[in-house]
């Protein structure tokens, strides 16, 4: 059972998406604008980027509580729920866990509020899974860097005040950046078209010459990389949050519909082959409920915490793809159109398999970590 806080914000967050998300899910299509003007309301009630410590103005939420603050936002849009995850779960957190005392202070609190809008930049054209392949650079100059180099399909980049990025400080060493919107150089491009999650803009950045002080970079040089598997562990968890939500918007909608839908006479919640795949979705959410909960307690300095991580996101990637095509299913005719949200949730969803590492890279994080611990 859940206790009595975390029902009230559940509750306080699903009046918010009821009221202000779901009315505007076809509008929210194409437009960054609605986009962050909804990420500017959430900003003001605290949900935003919950698990910012209140003395940086935001809610100081436990993990736990921020993932049902997302998942909530997930039963509202995912594409919403992508763009508050990058805001707050990449970009805020970056500076949270590794940036300097005064980084902290100049750019949280707005953050948190909703006034700054932050991007997270780590792919780029020619290197996506291969991190460490990345091309952009930062050459030291004076008393501090010059950025070069092209991040693309990055989240929120269209509508971004600040941008976390990375670049290489020497050729085997990456290194954070915060970089504000104004900062000469840096272009940020349109929202790219894309398959589902329109909602949420993806656009390139470009570096062009930026020109950056010291006190712009995240933690110590070269410790890049460090920065962004640490925080691909946050995203692997939050990633739970979209599939919680999508598997239970998939339960609702199957059973409200096989109740009273009717074929041969009687409901067709009454056949079997339709309550197979209703106690499939269930048992799946159970599953990726439970291994939310142990992951958001387990610690992330434990040596197999990457491999737990990975191997959860394998499952409740699929489980979600899966548990929105079986609803479909269980819809018929009017799964396929746009009168239900269905197909907008699976061309949604479809992005767990690619995004924050894809199925493949999953894999093999498991499979190393296996062959090393032999
Ligand atoms: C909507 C959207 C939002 C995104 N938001 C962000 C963001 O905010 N910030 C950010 O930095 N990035 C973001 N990304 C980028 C995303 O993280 C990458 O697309 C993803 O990591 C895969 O990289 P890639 O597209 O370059 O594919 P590639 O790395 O080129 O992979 C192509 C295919 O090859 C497979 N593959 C690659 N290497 C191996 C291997 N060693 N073994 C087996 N198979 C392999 C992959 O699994 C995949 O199937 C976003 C992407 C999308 C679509």
């Amino acid at each position: 059972m859940e206790s009595q806080e975390i029902l009230e914000v559940r509750n306080a967050v699903r009046k918010f998406c009821e009221r202000e998300v779901i009315p505007q899910q076809k509008a929210m299509d194409n437009n960054p604008t609605l986009c962050r003007e909804l990420m500017q309301k959430l900003g003001e009630t605290g949900f935003l980027a919950p698990t910012i410590p209140e003395e940086y103005s935001g809610m100081g939420a436990s993990l736990q509580i921020g993932t049902v603050i997302s998942e909530e936002i997930v039963r509202g849009n995912p594409s919403l729920a992508l763009s508050v995850g990058a805001h707050s779960i990449l970009s805020a957190n970056t500076i949270l866990q590794f940036g300097s005392e005064d980084q902290k202070r100049k750019y949280l609190p707005k953050m948190a509020r909703g006034e700054l809008i932050g991007a997270w930049g780590v792919t780029e054209p020619a290197a996506g899974s291969d991190v460490q392949g990345m091309q952009a650079t930062a050459k030291k100059q004076g008393d501090g860097f010059v950025l070069k180099g092209n991040k693309t399909f990055i989240t929120n980049a269209p509508i971004a005040d600040v941008v976390v990025a990375f670049a290489k400080t020497d050729p085997k060493s990456i290194s954070g950046f915060v970089l504000e919107k104004k900062t000469v150089g840096l272009t940020l491009g349109k929202a790219i078209e894309k398959f589902g999650m329109e909602g949420s803009p993806t656009g390139d950045v470009f570096m062009e010459n930026v020109s950056v002080g010291k006190d712009a970079l995240i933690g110590k040089e070269g410790e890049g990389f460090k920065q962004i598997a640490a925080i691909f562990n946050y995203e692997r968890i939050w990633g739970a949050t979209l599939a919680t939500g999508t598997i239970k918007h998939c339960l609702n909608t199957a059973l409200k519909y096989a109740s009273t839908r009717k074929a041969f006479g009687q409901a067709i919640l009454d056949y079997q082959a339709i309550q197979l795949k209703i106690s499939q979705m269930y048992a799946h959410l159970t599953a990726t409920e439970a291994m939310m909960k142990e992951l958001c307690s387990y610690p992330m300095t434990e040596p197999d915490f990457h491999m737990k991580i990975a191997a959860s996101k394998i499952l409740y990637s699929k489980w979600a793809v899966d548990a929105c095509s079986e609803t479909m299913q269980i819809l018929g005719g009017l799964g396929y159109t746009t009168e239900s949200d269905i197909g907008r949730f699976l061309r949604d969803v479809k992005l767990m398999e690619i995004g924050g590492g894809t199925t493949d890279i999953q894999h093999l994080i498991v499979a190393r970590g296996l062959i090393k611990q032999m």
